[in-house]
């Protein structure tokens, strides 16, 4: 499921804290460093061609740093590949390509999105790091987007399908198609969660509607339907979508039946309530077209809750490659987060 790093997690030996990663990257060098190890394990794998053999590391002339083409001296360790024989770093091909900000930075911020479980704020890492506005929005959004699932599979197991409403902007609320979910017209946004109790995953996808048509297709494209079981309330959508599944089992939460046996909604229940208390608490606004990258990170870090924080920074760093976000397309609305 996730890359796991040897960090002695079950020892509880190498606890990693903001302060101890501080100390052990006092500078740009050791940065970079530091994220080699969590992202090859201290064999560089080249990022043009995919060779791992004989990369060898440009050491700068002075040993430390070497100057830019503007002759401004930076850190930036360098590596080169003995196959294709071009250059790269650490951050070549990843959501820190080609950035501005300090590589600490990105660092620290990469561990507090790993560690914190109501999320981060890019207000708060504005402050924290004395970053621009724009700065410490972007970070947090490229951050999320290493988080999004990287399509590996389709859910197998007993999946728990509930539903939510998130949201409501008054900007949005004449632009933004309306839901509805039996409680007449609505401005929030539905969101469709499955969490794979076989294996502690979970999914969450913005829907146009909870209508059963709109859930059915959200659901086929997640999951392996004929080989799973579905758990869910006793809505009515779900009972056609039930008949593909191997089996269907639902609670009434009508007459206050929440648990039987093993059948019950509340994981779902309990990582919706998790993700509000966070986007109204740690969030405050966000635009429906920024939701899914929220989602992401939610789910993301519920997915991997087994995981110690330094674990999951790894695993981050080895889904980062090829993910590079272009500036413009995320901008267009990023006053909404
Ligand atoms: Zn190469």
């Amino acid at each position: 499921m996730i890359h796991v790093i040897p960090s002695g997690h079950n020892e509880g030996v190498s606890k990693t804290n903001i302060l101890r990663i501080a100390e052990r990257i006092p500078d740009e060098a050791a940065a970079y460093e530091y994220l080699e190890q969590l992202r090859w394990n201290g064999s560089p794998v080249c990022p043009h061609c995919g060779n791992e053999d004989r990369c060898y590391f440009l050491t700068p002339a002075n040993g430390k740093s070497r100057a830019t083409r503007t002759g401004k001296p930076t850190q930036r360790r360098l590596w080169k590949c003995a196959a294709c024989r071009r250059q790269f770093s650490v951050l070549t091909d990843t959501v820190m390509h080609g950035t501005k900000i300090p590589v600490r930075t990105w660092v620290f911020v990469l561990f507090e999105m790993c560690a914190s479980k109501n999320g981060v704020s890019a207000r708060e890492i504005e402050r924290k790091y004395g970053l621009c506005p724009r700065s410490a929005w972007f970070l947090t959004q490229r951050i999320r987007e290493a988080m999004k699932d990287d399509g590996l599979g389709m859910f197998v197991g007993k999946i728990v399908a509930d539903e939510t409403w998130i949201g409501g902007q008054p900007r949005y609320r004449h632009g933004h198609k309306a839901g509805t979910g039996g409680q007449g017209v609505t401005d929030k946004t539905p969101v469709l969660s499955l969490v794979n109790t076989t294996t502690g995953q979970v999914r969450s996808k913005v829907v146009p509607d909870v209508t059963g048509a709109t859930l059915r297709k959200a659901i086929a494209e997640r999951v392996n339907m004929a080989a799973s079981v579905l758990y869910t309330d006793s809505g009515n959508q779900y009972r056609q979508i039930g008949q593909e599944f191997a089996a269907h089992e639902s609670v009434d939460h009508h007459v206050g039946e929440y648990v039987r046996g093993d059948v019950t909604t509340n994981h779902a229940e309990g990582y919706f309530s998790q993700l509000k208390r966070s986007l109204d608490g740690t969030h405050h606004r966000i635009s429906v077209e920024h939701l899914p990258r929220y989602l992401a990170e939610f789910d993301y870090r519920y997915s991997t809750r087994e995981a110690t924080d330094k674990e999951r920074m790894g695993d981050l760093l080895h889904r980062v490659g090829g993910r590079r976000l272009a500036y413009r397309p995320l901008t267009r609305a990023a006053s909404g987060a």
